[in-house]
């Protein structure tokens, strides 16, 4: 049996993150004691709004460097009420994301066993994506400016940037997660009839690259369509592309239509292994629950699932997302999904389910 060992940097950060990082460390520390088959190392990093207010910097300097030398990250969330938000987002998550060149965001969703979808008709196996967010440029590129400030006349612009590498390679990686997937099925998004430029070139490269692929069927969406596909037809979509933007928005929908935004994770991948690479959960701060020990940690359980999968450790990643579904269907479930339980109670579960199905 191997018996690989594998260091993993902790980010709890703010809000709910402590709460759900704690979860997840102690479902994975369950996992690996259980099945013995791996190790897990375990660094905690106090980066946070608190450590931003304290000394004016998220990460300290040569915190990259440290981080840089860890197998994987495990983050919870970042925003504080007092801190404005691009302030602690491009302090932490970018921060970390565009440096290390995570460049795709892999976002499942479905609905598990025991959970229900807000929508009438749609059961466990009708909705089940990936979607992929492009991660490193985009909208999110950080071009722009502001001139004349607080002026009556004040101009700001936001500039999204598009580059024919950046989109490729993203392109290239959502064909190969298609590929993977049983029905083989890729949705490209885009506002190419709006948007002439870098999404017409989304279109074109879509299309080139999707020769390389004969094998997967591809069909085109725009953002707007794209939302009323999802509430209306979620079953005939499987795995979609687009941009950090769009892909942004849709998935925070995606999450709200498989139940809630509290089961479902995120990876920032970087795909050429030269980085750590980061997984998450979908959801923010959520200080109106903050400290009440009621936050749902299926969606740091999923993510930790899903970095196991990352690391090589796919046998391990399974177990862990059927202990978990188990328990959602065992009822043990929080306040978002109708249940009752609190964040412990339904980490406790999972660690029993665990000990019961694999010890
Ligand atoms: P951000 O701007 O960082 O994305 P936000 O405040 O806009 O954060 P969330 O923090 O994701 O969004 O919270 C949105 C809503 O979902 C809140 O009402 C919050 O309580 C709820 N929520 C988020 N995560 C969870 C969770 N893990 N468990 C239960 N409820 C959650």
């Amino acid at each position: 049996m191997s018996s690989k060992s594998y260091s993993i940097a902790s980010i709890p950060a703010d809000g709910i993150g402590p709460e759900v990082v704690e979860a997840g460390i102690t479902a994975l520390n369950a996992l690996a004691d259980t099945l013995k088959t791996f190790k897990l190392e375990f660094t905690n990093y106090d980066w946070s709004s608190e450590t931003y207010k304290k000394t004016g910097k998220y990460i300290p300097d040569g915190g990259l460097d440290s981080l840089k030398q860890h197998d994987a990250i495990l983050f919870g969330a970042v925003g504080a009420p007092d801190v404005p938000d691009h302030i602690s987002l491009w302090g932490l998550r970018l921060a970390i994301c565009q440096p290390f060149q995570q460049y795709a965001n892999v976002r499942p969703t479905k609905v598990f066993r025991g959970t229900q979808s807000p929508l009438r008709n749609c059961k466990t196996g009708d909705l089940d994506w990936v979607i992929i967010r492009e991660n490193s440029e985009g909208e999110y590129a950080g071009q722009g400016g502001r001139s004349h400030t607080g002026k009556p006349w004040e101009v700001a612009t936001e500039t999204a940037i598009f580059s024919r590498v950046g989109v490729e390679r993203i392109m290239r990686f959502a064909f190969e997660v298609a590929q993977k997937r049983p029905r083989k099925l890729l949705t490209v998004v885009t506002k190419s009839n709006a948007q002439r430029n870098g999404m017409v070139l989304w279109d074109e490269v879509a299309k080139a690259v999707a020769k390389d692929f004969p094998d997967v069927t591809v069909d085109k969406m725009l953002v707007d369509a794209m939302t009323t596909r999802m509430v209306l037809k979620p079953e005939t979509i499987d795995t979609i592309v687009a941009t950090n933007l769009h892909a942004d928005i849709l998935s925070d929908l995606a999450a709200a239509l498989a139940g809630s935004i509290g089961i479902a994770p995120t990876s920032n991948l970087d795909p050429t292994r030269q980085n750590p690479s980061m997984f998450e959960p979908i959801h923010g701060s959520a200080f109106d629950i903050t400290g009440k020990g009621i936050a749902n940690p299926v969606a740091t359980f999923w993510t930790a699932a899903e970095m196991l999968e990352w690391l090589g450790e796919a046998d391990a990643s399974k177990k862990l997302l059927t202990a978990v579904e188990n328990v959602c269907e065992a009822g043990v479930l929080t306040a978002d999904l109708g249940g009752k339980a609190n964040t412990k109670e339904v980490t406790n579960a999972v660690v029993a389910e665990i000990k019961k199905l694999y010890g």
